[in-house]
Protein backbone atom coordinates (compact mmCIF):
# COMPACT_ATOMS: atom_id res chain seq x y z
CA UNK A 1 0.00 0.00 0.00
CA UNK A 2 1.28 3.47 -0.82
CA UNK A 3 0.60 6.22 2.03
CA UNK A 4 -0.56 9.48 0.69
CA UNK A 5 1.95 12.03 1.86
CA UNK A 6 0.69 15.95 2.04
CA UNK A 7 4.17 17.52 0.88
CA UNK A 8 5.23 21.24 1.98
CA UNK A 9 8.67 22.06 0.95
CA UNK A 10 10.93 24.40 2.80
CA UNK A 11 11.23 27.83 0.68
CA UNK A 12 14.48 27.33 1.02
CA UNK A 13 16.60 24.92 2.40
CA UNK A 14 18.58 25.35 5.62
CA UNK A 15 21.50 23.33 4.69
CA UNK A 16 24.30 26.08 4.34
CA UNK A 17 23.66 26.83 7.98
CA UNK A 18 25.28 22.95 8.08
CA UNK A 19 28.62 22.18 8.93
CA UNK A 20 29.60 18.61 8.94
CA UNK A 21 33.24 18.92 9.61
CA UNK A 22 32.09 20.89 12.90
CA UNK A 23 28.60 18.79 14.28
CA UNK A 24 27.30 19.47 17.09
CA UNK A 25 24.76 16.76 18.55
CA UNK A 26 21.14 17.90 18.31
CA UNK A 27 21.50 21.54 17.05
CA UNK A 28 20.76 21.51 13.75
CA UNK A 29 17.74 19.92 12.04
CA UNK A 30 17.42 18.60 8.85
CA UNK A 31 14.69 20.67 6.69
CA UNK A 32 11.65 18.56 6.93
CA UNK A 33 9.50 16.49 9.17
CA UNK A 34 6.87 14.04 9.59
CA UNK A 35 3.57 13.93 11.45
CA UNK A 36 0.40 12.07 11.37
CA UNK A 37 -2.36 11.71 13.75
CA UNK A 38 -4.19 8.88 15.52
CA UNK A 39 -8.08 10.12 15.42
CA UNK A 40 -11.16 8.33 15.33
CA UNK A 41 -9.15 5.30 16.12
CA UNK A 42 -7.02 5.78 12.92
CA UNK A 43 -4.10 7.55 11.63
CA UNK A 44 -4.23 9.79 9.14
CA UNK A 45 -3.72 12.89 8.03
CA UNK A 46 -0.03 11.97 6.52
CA UNK A 47 2.29 15.30 6.34
CA UNK A 48 5.72 16.70 5.67
CA UNK A 49 6.24 19.66 6.23
CA UNK A 50 9.37 22.44 6.94
CA UNK A 51 10.79 21.45 10.18
CA UNK A 52 9.07 23.98 12.69
CA UNK A 53 6.95 24.26 15.68
CA UNK A 54 3.80 22.57 16.30
CA UNK A 55 0.39 23.95 17.92
CA UNK A 56 -0.64 22.25 20.57
CA UNK A 57 -3.41 22.38 23.57
CA UNK A 58 -2.02 23.19 26.75
CA UNK A 59 -4.27 20.25 28.29
CA UNK A 60 -2.49 17.55 26.53
CA UNK A 61 -1.45 14.56 28.22
CA UNK A 62 1.76 13.98 27.03
CA UNK A 63 2.62 17.40 29.10
CA UNK A 64 1.13 16.32 32.29
CA UNK A 65 0.97 12.60 33.22
CA UNK A 66 3.78 11.70 30.07
CA UNK A 67 2.25 9.59 27.62
CA UNK A 68 5.22 10.38 25.03
CA UNK A 69 7.64 7.34 23.78
CA UNK A 70 10.70 7.64 21.19
CA UNK A 71 13.00 6.14 19.76
CA UNK A 72 16.04 6.72 17.87
CA UNK A 73 17.36 5.01 14.65
CA UNK A 74 20.76 6.24 12.56
CA UNK A 75 20.81 6.34 8.78
CA UNK A 76 24.30 6.42 6.93
CA UNK A 77 25.52 7.56 4.10
CA UNK A 78 28.96 5.11 1.89
CA UNK A 79 31.12 6.68 -0.44
CA UNK A 80 28.65 6.15 -3.57
CA UNK A 81 26.17 7.94 -1.77
CA UNK A 82 24.37 5.20 -0.61
CA UNK A 83 22.08 5.14 2.28
CA UNK A 84 21.47 2.36 4.54
CA UNK A 85 19.16 2.10 7.76
CA UNK A 86 20.08 -0.68 10.46
CA UNK A 87 17.74 -2.88 11.31
CA UNK A 88 15.07 -0.49 11.74
CA UNK A 89 11.81 -2.68 11.76
CA UNK A 90 13.61 -3.28 15.14
CA UNK A 91 12.76 0.74 15.97
CA UNK A 92 9.45 -0.03 14.91
CA UNK A 93 9.09 -2.85 16.88
CA UNK A 94 10.14 -1.66 20.29
CA UNK A 95 8.22 2.08 19.76
CA UNK A 96 5.00 -0.77 19.53
CA UNK A 97 6.24 -2.45 22.56
CA UNK A 98 6.47 1.25 24.49
CA UNK A 99 2.79 2.12 22.86
CA UNK A 100 1.73 -0.68 24.43
CA UNK A 101 2.86 -0.20 27.76
CA UNK A 102 2.00 3.43 28.26
CA UNK A 103 -2.01 2.48 26.15
CA UNK A 104 -0.74 4.43 23.07
CA UNK A 105 -1.83 2.95 19.70
CA UNK A 106 0.27 0.74 17.14
CA UNK A 107 1.95 2.00 14.44
CA UNK A 108 1.87 0.04 11.34
CA UNK A 109 4.97 -1.03 9.30
CA UNK A 110 3.62 0.68 6.34
CA UNK A 111 3.50 4.39 7.73
CA UNK A 112 6.57 3.89 9.94
CA UNK A 113 8.42 2.82 6.41
CA UNK A 114 7.31 5.09 3.87
CA UNK A 115 7.06 7.97 6.28
CA UNK A 116 10.92 7.48 7.26
CA UNK A 117 12.09 6.75 3.16
CA UNK A 118 9.97 9.51 2.07
CA UNK A 119 11.31 12.73 4.90
CA UNK A 120 15.00 10.76 4.04
CA UNK A 121 14.92 10.98 0.08
CA UNK A 122 14.16 14.80 0.63
CA UNK A 123 16.45 15.37 3.01
CA UNK A 124 19.02 13.02 1.78
CA UNK A 125 22.03 16.10 1.50
CA UNK A 126 21.73 16.68 5.50
CA UNK A 127 23.17 12.77 5.92
CA UNK A 128 27.23 13.27 6.11
CA UNK A 129 29.02 11.03 4.64
CA UNK A 130 32.30 10.73 6.83
CA UNK A 131 32.75 7.32 8.39
CA UNK A 132 31.82 7.81 12.07
CA UNK A 133 29.11 10.68 11.42
CA UNK A 134 25.47 9.84 10.36
CA UNK A 135 21.86 10.83 10.45
CA UNK A 136 20.21 10.62 13.80
CA UNK A 137 16.49 10.02 13.42
CA UNK A 138 13.51 10.52 16.39
CA UNK A 139 10.26 9.07 15.75
CA UNK A 140 8.59 9.41 18.81
CA UNK A 141 4.68 9.18 19.76
CA UNK A 142 2.55 11.65 21.98
CA UNK A 143 -0.94 12.00 23.03
CA UNK A 144 -2.78 15.26 22.27
CA UNK A 145 -5.94 14.90 23.77
CA UNK A 146 -7.56 18.46 24.31
CA UNK A 147 -9.05 17.57 27.23
CA UNK A 148 -7.97 16.93 31.01
CA UNK A 149 -8.11 13.58 32.15
CA UNK A 150 -6.22 10.83 33.80
CA UNK A 151 -6.35 7.83 31.71
CA UNK A 152 -5.30 6.95 28.08
CA UNK A 153 -5.91 9.13 25.56
CA UNK A 154 -7.72 8.75 22.95
CA UNK A 155 -5.97 11.18 20.34
CA UNK A 156 -2.17 10.61 19.28
CA UNK A 157 0.72 12.21 17.07
CA UNK A 158 3.27 10.32 15.67
CA UNK A 159 5.87 12.09 14.29
CA UNK A 160 10.08 11.98 12.36
CA UNK A 161 12.25 14.17 12.29
CA UNK A 162 16.25 14.26 11.96
CA UNK A 163 19.71 15.93 12.42
CA UNK A 164 23.09 15.28 11.46
CA UNK A 165 25.48 13.97 14.23
CA UNK A 166 29.02 12.93 14.75
CA UNK A 167 29.77 10.58 17.59
CA UNK A 168 27.74 11.34 20.86
CA UNK A 169 30.58 10.49 23.55
CA UNK A 170 34.57 11.56 22.03
CA UNK A 171 35.95 10.61 25.33
CA UNK A 172 35.87 7.51 27.08
CA UNK A 173 33.48 7.03 30.42
CA UNK A 174 34.02 7.94 34.44
CA UNK A 175 30.59 6.05 35.60
CA UNK A 176 29.52 5.53 39.14
CA UNK A 177 27.84 2.98 39.91
CA UNK A 178 24.55 4.43 41.34
CA UNK A 179 23.84 3.02 45.52
CA UNK A 180 20.76 5.30 46.13
CA UNK A 181 18.65 6.68 43.23
CA UNK A 182 16.57 4.52 41.11
CA UNK A 183 15.73 4.39 37.33
CA UNK A 184 13.56 1.72 36.62
CA UNK A 185 12.06 -0.61 39.50
CA UNK A 186 10.31 -4.11 39.15
CA UNK A 187 6.85 -4.14 37.00
CA UNK A 188 7.50 -0.35 36.35
CA UNK A 189 8.12 1.49 32.70
CA UNK A 190 12.05 0.86 32.59
CA UNK A 191 11.97 -1.50 29.65
CA UNK A 192 9.87 1.35 27.51
CA UNK A 193 11.37 4.16 25.77
CA UNK A 194 8.87 5.99 27.38
CA UNK A 195 9.61 9.97 28.32
CA UNK A 196 9.47 9.82 31.87
CA UNK A 197 12.59 8.13 32.41
CA UNK A 198 15.07 10.24 31.34
CA UNK A 199 13.23 12.98 33.32
CA UNK A 200 13.58 10.75 36.69
CA UNK A 201 17.42 10.13 35.66
CA UNK A 202 18.21 13.17 35.47
CA UNK A 203 18.58 14.45 38.88
CA UNK A 204 21.12 11.52 39.97
CA UNK A 205 22.87 11.94 36.74
CA UNK A 206 23.15 15.97 37.27
CA UNK A 207 25.11 14.68 41.24
CA UNK A 208 27.40 12.13 40.11
CA UNK A 209 28.40 15.10 37.06
CA UNK A 210 28.96 17.80 39.74
CA UNK A 211 31.27 14.78 41.41
CA UNK A 212 33.01 14.52 38.04
CA UNK A 213 31.55 11.66 36.49
CA UNK A 214 29.89 11.08 32.92
CA UNK A 215 27.00 9.11 33.56
CA UNK A 216 25.12 6.79 36.08
CA UNK A 217 25.80 2.89 35.75
CA UNK A 218 22.20 1.90 36.88
CA UNK A 219 21.65 -0.78 39.57
CA UNK A 220 18.62 -2.74 40.03
CA UNK A 221 15.69 -1.00 42.15
CA UNK A 222 15.52 -3.35 44.96
CA UNK A 223 18.90 -3.99 46.14
CA UNK A 224 21.49 -1.81 44.13
CA UNK A 225 23.66 -4.63 44.08
CA UNK A 226 23.38 -5.78 40.21
CA UNK A 227 24.13 -3.72 37.32
CA UNK A 228 21.55 -2.43 34.79
CA UNK A 229 22.59 0.21 32.06
CA UNK A 230 23.61 4.20 31.98
CA UNK A 231 21.90 6.99 30.66
CA UNK A 232 20.60 5.78 27.04
CA UNK A 233 22.96 3.19 26.59
CA UNK A 234 23.46 -1.14 27.66
CA UNK A 235 26.54 -1.74 29.23
CA UNK A 236 29.32 -4.72 28.38
CA UNK A 237 31.79 -6.05 30.84
CA UNK A 238 34.77 -7.91 28.99
CA UNK A 239 36.89 -10.11 31.03
CA UNK A 240 39.71 -13.01 30.28
CA UNK A 241 37.60 -14.79 28.26
CA UNK A 242 34.07 -13.94 28.55
CA UNK A 243 31.81 -10.95 27.61
CA UNK A 244 29.42 -10.33 30.11
CA UNK A 245 26.09 -8.15 30.04
CA UNK A 246 23.04 -7.99 32.19
CA UNK A 247 20.06 -10.04 30.86
CA UNK A 248 17.10 -8.68 30.11
CA UNK A 249 14.47 -7.35 32.43
CA UNK A 250 11.24 -5.04 32.96
CA UNK A 251 13.88 -2.11 34.26
CA UNK A 252 15.87 -2.43 31.59
CA UNK A 253 16.05 -1.30 27.99
CA UNK A 254 16.79 -3.70 25.12
CA UNK A 255 19.06 -2.03 22.68
CA UNK A 256 19.26 -2.45 19.60
CA UNK A 257 22.83 -2.03 19.37
CA UNK A 258 23.46 -4.70 22.21
CA UNK A 259 21.19 -7.46 20.51
CA UNK A 260 23.59 -6.48 17.44
CA UNK A 261 26.78 -6.74 19.54
CA UNK A 262 25.83 -10.22 20.89
CA UNK A 263 24.83 -11.64 17.90
CA UNK A 264 28.08 -10.23 16.21
CA UNK A 265 30.40 -11.58 18.57
CA UNK A 266 29.12 -15.16 18.87
CA UNK A 267 29.11 -15.63 15.15
CA UNK A 268 32.65 -14.53 15.78
CA UNK A 269 33.21 -17.56 18.17
CA UNK A 270 32.92 -15.46 21.03
CA UNK A 271 31.41 -16.59 24.47
CA UNK A 272 28.95 -14.03 25.37
CA UNK A 273 26.84 -14.15 28.06
CA UNK A 274 23.69 -12.51 29.46
CA UNK A 275 22.80 -12.86 33.15
CA UNK A 276 22.35 -10.79 36.09
CA UNK A 277 25.90 -9.20 37.19
CA UNK A 278 26.73 -8.43 40.90
CA UNK A 279 28.70 -5.09 41.80
CA UNK A 280 30.28 -7.43 44.22
CA UNK A 281 31.64 -9.53 41.22
CA UNK A 282 32.47 -6.68 38.71
CA UNK A 283 35.15 -5.51 41.95
CA UNK A 284 36.69 -9.10 42.13
CA UNK A 285 37.28 -9.25 38.40
CA UNK A 286 38.84 -5.99 39.49
CA UNK A 287 40.86 -7.29 41.83
CA UNK A 288 42.16 -10.33 40.03
CA UNK A 289 43.39 -8.42 37.51
CA UNK A 290 40.79 -10.01 34.60
CA UNK A 291 38.54 -7.38 33.78
CA UNK A 292 39.84 -6.34 30.24
CA UNK A 293 37.28 -3.35 29.12
CA UNK A 294 33.93 -1.78 29.93
CA UNK A 295 31.81 -0.18 27.40
CA UNK A 296 28.17 1.29 26.83
CA UNK A 297 26.35 0.85 23.41
CA UNK A 298 23.64 2.98 22.35
CA UNK A 299 22.07 3.94 18.65
CA UNK A 300 23.49 7.55 20.32
CA UNK A 301 26.34 6.34 21.86
CA UNK A 302 27.28 3.93 19.27
CA UNK A 303 30.05 2.05 21.43
CA UNK A 304 32.04 4.21 24.14
CA UNK A 305 34.48 2.42 26.62
CA UNK A 306 34.23 3.26 30.49
CA UNK A 307 38.01 4.34 31.47
CA UNK A 308 36.85 4.18 35.43
CA UNK A 309 33.90 3.11 37.18
CA UNK A 310 33.16 3.99 41.36
CA UNK A 311 31.28 2.17 44.20
CA UNK A 312 31.24 3.80 47.48
CA UNK A 313 33.23 6.92 46.51
CA UNK A 314 36.24 4.12 45.61
CA UNK A 315 37.42 4.83 42.07
CA UNK A 316 38.20 1.84 40.07
CA UNK A 317 40.00 2.35 36.88
CA UNK A 318 39.70 0.03 33.35
CA UNK A 319 41.77 0.07 30.35
CA UNK A 320 40.18 2.11 27.16
CA UNK A 321 43.29 2.21 24.93
CA UNK A 322 45.00 -0.29 22.68
CA UNK A 323 43.76 -3.20 21.01
CA UNK A 324 40.15 -2.70 21.92
CA UNK A 325 36.98 -4.91 21.58
CA UNK A 326 34.62 -2.03 21.59
CA UNK A 327 36.89 -0.74 18.28
CA UNK A 328 36.56 -3.57 16.51
CA UNK A 329 32.73 -3.68 16.78
CA UNK A 330 32.51 0.12 15.60
CA UNK A 331 34.60 -1.02 12.87
CA UNK A 332 31.87 -3.92 12.16
CA UNK A 333 29.27 -2.32 12.23
CA UNK A 334 30.65 0.96 10.53
CA UNK A 335 31.60 -1.64 7.20
CA UNK A 336 28.07 -3.05 7.66
CA UNK A 337 26.66 0.20 7.16
CA UNK A 338 28.52 1.36 4.61
CA UNK A 339 28.57 -1.93 2.27
CA UNK A 340 32.24 -2.45 2.83
CA UNK A 341 31.22 -5.85 4.00
CA UNK A 342 28.47 -8.00 2.87
CA UNK A 343 25.29 -8.20 5.44
CA UNK A 344 25.26 -11.85 6.80
CA UNK A 345 22.68 -11.00 9.20
CA UNK A 346 20.04 -9.09 6.89
CA UNK A 347 20.13 -6.12 9.12
CA UNK A 348 21.00 -3.55 6.31
CA UNK A 349 18.36 -1.80 4.88
CA UNK A 350 18.92 0.05 1.64
CA UNK A 351 16.96 3.86 0.48
CA UNK A 352 16.17 4.10 -2.42
CA UNK A 353 14.02 6.98 -4.50
CA UNK A 354 11.36 4.48 -5.20
CA UNK A 355 11.16 2.44 -2.16
CA UNK A 356 13.18 0.30 0.45
CA UNK A 357 14.77 -2.85 -0.24
CA UNK A 358 16.63 -5.46 1.62
CA UNK A 359 20.11 -5.74 0.26
C1 LIG B 1 17.73 3.85 23.62
C2 LIG B 1 18.33 3.29 24.86
C3 LIG B 1 19.32 2.32 24.85
C4 LIG B 1 20.00 1.85 23.60
O1 LIG B 1 19.17 1.28 22.66
P1 LIG B 1 19.65 1.15 21.14
O2 LIG B 1 18.51 0.48 20.47
O3 LIG B 1 20.88 0.36 21.14
O4 LIG B 1 19.86 2.54 20.66
C5 LIG B 1 19.73 1.78 26.06
N1 LIG B 1 19.20 2.20 27.23
C6 LIG B 1 18.26 3.17 27.27
C7 LIG B 1 17.72 3.58 28.59
C8 LIG B 1 17.81 3.74 26.09
O5 LIG B 1 16.89 4.70 26.14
Amino acid sequence: MSLKITTKLVEESNISSFDPENIVFGRVFTDHMFSCDFRNNQWQDFRIEPFGKIPLSPTLSALHYGQAIFEGMKAVKNDDGVITLFRPLENLARLNRSAERMCMPQLPEEIFMQALQKLLILDKEWIPAKRGSSLYIRPFMFAIDDFLGVKPSENYCFMIYACPVSSYYSQPLKVRIEEKYTRASKGGVGAAKCAGNYAAAMYPTKLAQKDGFDQVLWTDGEQHQYLEETGTSNVFVITEDTIYTPQLNDSLLAGITRDSIIKLLRSQGKNVIEKQISVKELIQWHEKGELREMFVSGTAATVTNIEMFSYMDKKYPVNATGNLLSTEIVNAFNDMKTLITPDKFDWITILQESKMVHQ
